[in-house]
C-alpha cells in the first residue's frame, strides 16, 4: 500500500466526506512556498497552509531556534512556575501591539484563544456583579469549531447538526454607510445585557473572505465601547500582516479591549494561542475571593518550543524585507485585480492587503458544495498550485516570502480558469 491507501485506513481528515473524498495527496517536504509530494512534484502553498504559513516551510531560522529550544526545555508545567520564552514572547508582542493591552494569556489554538476571550468577558461582568450574559457578533462569522467559538459563529450547515445547543447570540449584519444607524439601535435596545461584541476585523475568512471597510468597523466599536460592551478582536486570521498592516486593528482608532491570535503565531510552525486584554479586563479577576480566579487552562499552555518558533517567526516578521515584501504582494495584488475586474466570469473580486478573493458567476449553484468548486480545486492542483476554493470563491493569500515569477504563475492559472471553466 501506498501512503495515501494507508492514510484511508486509519485516518479520518478534518471537513472531509470520507465517503467521497479523492485519496489525499502525500506531502513529505517543504521549503519557501513549495511544498513536495513523494513523486517530488512540486506544489505551490498559495493559502499558506490553511492560512498559518507567513515565512515559507521549513524555515532554517525558526528551525534553528525550535531545534535549540527542544534541547533546553521541551515543555513545562505554567501554573506556579513560568519560563523565558514565554515572557520574552509577551513583552515583545505587547510592545507591538495596541497600547492598551496589558496582559498575555497563552493557549492551543485560535479556538481555544476565543473560548478564553469569552471567558474573560463573561466572566469580568460575573465578577462585577452585572448581569452581562448576552454576546453580540456578526453573521456569517467564524471563530472556531470548539462549542464556545461555534456558538459565536455564524449558524450553518457546519452547525446545524449542534444548533440546538450553541448558546444565544445576538449576530448583526456587517457595518456600511447604509446600516449603521440601525445596527446601532439594535445594539442599544440590547445595551445592558450584551457582555462583549466579538468580530473578524476587516475580513470575514471563512465566511468566503468576505470584506468590510475599517471606518465602519471603527464606528461600531466606538459605540460598543460607549455602552460598555466589552470588544473582543479576533485576529486568528487577520494578524501578523495578512491585512497590509501589522495587525487588523492597526486600520481603526478604538482599541479593542481583548485580542485573539493563532494561525501565523509562530510562522505556521506548530499550533499555539493566545488572548491579550487589558488591565481593566485583568483587575476584575484580582481578589482575595478565590471564586474570582479565571479557572482556565491547557496542559500544554505557553508550551516553550512554541514559545521559540513565536519569537523566532516575529524576529521575521519585524524585518523590513518582510514588511516590504507585504506592500509587494499587495501591490500585486491590486494590479491584478485591476486586469480581470471585468472578466465576464467573474461577479467580484476583492482585497484587503495580502489577501485576494475572486467569485465566480455561477447562476444559481452558488454552494459550498458545488461542483464548480471541485473543477477549480482541480485546475489549480494540476498546475501545481494550492488554492482551496470556498465554493466559488477562490482565493489567494500566500507566504510574504513568495516571489513576483510565483506570484505572477498563479494569476496566469487563474486567467487560464476564467477562460476555461
Ligand atoms: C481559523 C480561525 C479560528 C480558529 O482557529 P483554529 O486554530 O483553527 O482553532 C478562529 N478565528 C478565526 C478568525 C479564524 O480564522
Amino acid at each position: 500500500m501506498n501512503l495515501a491507501e494507508r492514510d484511508l485506513q486509519v485516518i479520518w481528515h478534518p471537513y472531509t466526506q470520507m465517503k467521497t473524498a479523492l485519496p489525499p495527496i502525500p506531502i513529505i517536504r517543504g521549503e519557501g512556498v513549495l511544498v513536495f509530494d513523494e513523486d517530488g512534484k512540486s506544489y505551490i502553498d498559495a493559502v499558506s497552509s490553511w492560512w498559518v504559513n507567513i515565512h515559507g516551510h521549513s524555515h532554517p531560522y525558526i528551525a534553528q531556534k525550535v531545534a535549540e529550544q527542544l534541547t533546553t526545555l521541551e515543555h513545562v508545567i505554567f501554573a506556579g512556575f513560568t519560563h523565558p520564552g514565554a515572557v520574552e514572547l509577551a513583552e515583545r508582542l505587547l510592545d507591538i501591539l495596541p497600547g492598551n493591552q496589558q496582559k498575555v494569556f497563552y493557549s492551543d489554538n485560535g479556538s481555544t484563544a476565543v473560548e478564553v476571550a469569552i471567558k474573560m468577558c463573561l466572566q469580568y461582568w460575573h465578577n462585577k456583579g452585572e448581569q452581562r450574559t448576552k454576546i453580540l457578533a456578526f453573521k456569517n462569522a467564524y471563530h472556531g469549531d470548539t462549542f464556545g467559538a461555534m456558538s459565536v459563529s455564524g449558524r450553518s450547515a457546519f452547525t446545524a447538526a449542534f444548533d440546538s445547543l450553541l448558546f444565544e447570540v445576538e449576530f448583526i449584519d456587517l457595518p456600511s454607510e447604509e446600516n449603521i444607524d440601525s445596527l446601532k439601535s439594535q445594539i442599544s435596545n440590547l445595551k445592558s445585557q450584551l457582555a462583549c461584541f466579538i468580530f473578524e476585523p476587516l475580513v470575514q475568512g471563512s465566511a468566503g473572505m468576505i470584506m468590510y471597510e475599517a471606518a465602519w468597523l471603527d464606528e461600531l466599536m466606538k459605540y460598543c465601547r460607549e455602552k460598555g460592551i466589552l470588544l473582543i478582536d479576533d485576529e486568528v486570521f487577520t494578524g501578523f500582516g495578512r491585512t497590509g498592516k501589522p495587525f487588523a486593528c492597526n486600520h481603526v482608532q478604538t482599541q479593542p479591549d481583548i485580542m485573539c491570535f493563532s494561525k501565523g503565531l509562530t510562522g505556521g510552525t506548530m499550533a499555539f494561542g493566545l488572548t491579550t486584554c487589558t488591565q481593566d479586563i485583568y483587575g476584575a479577576f484580582l481578589s482575595d475571593d478565590k471564586l474570582k480566579t479565571l479557572f482556565h487552562g491547557h496542559s500544554y499552555t505557553a508550551n516553550p518550543v512554541a514559545c521559540a518558533a513565536s519569537l523566532a517567526s516575529l524576529d521575521l516578521f519585524l524585518d523590513p524585507a518582510t514588511q516590504q515584501s507585504i506592500h509587494r504582494i499587495a501591490y500585486k495584488h491590486s494590479v491584478f485585480a485591476e486586469r480581470i475586474a471585468k472578466h465576464n466570469k467573474l461577479k467580484n473580486i476583492r482585497q484587503t492587503g495580502t489577501i485576494l478573493a475572486m467569485e465566480w458567476n455561477t447562476g444559481s449553484n452558488t454552494s459550498y458544495f458545488s461542483n464548480l468548486r471541485d473543477k477549480l480545486y482541480h485546475h489549480f492542483l494540476e498546475r501545481g498550485i494550492i488554492l482551496r476554493p470556498l465554493g466559488n470563491i477562490i482565493y489567494i493569500l500566500p507566504p510574504y516570502c513568495i516571489t513576483d515569477v510565483q506570484l505572477d504563475y498563479i494569476y496566469s492559472a487563474i486567467e487560464q480558469a476564467l477562460d476555461t471553466i
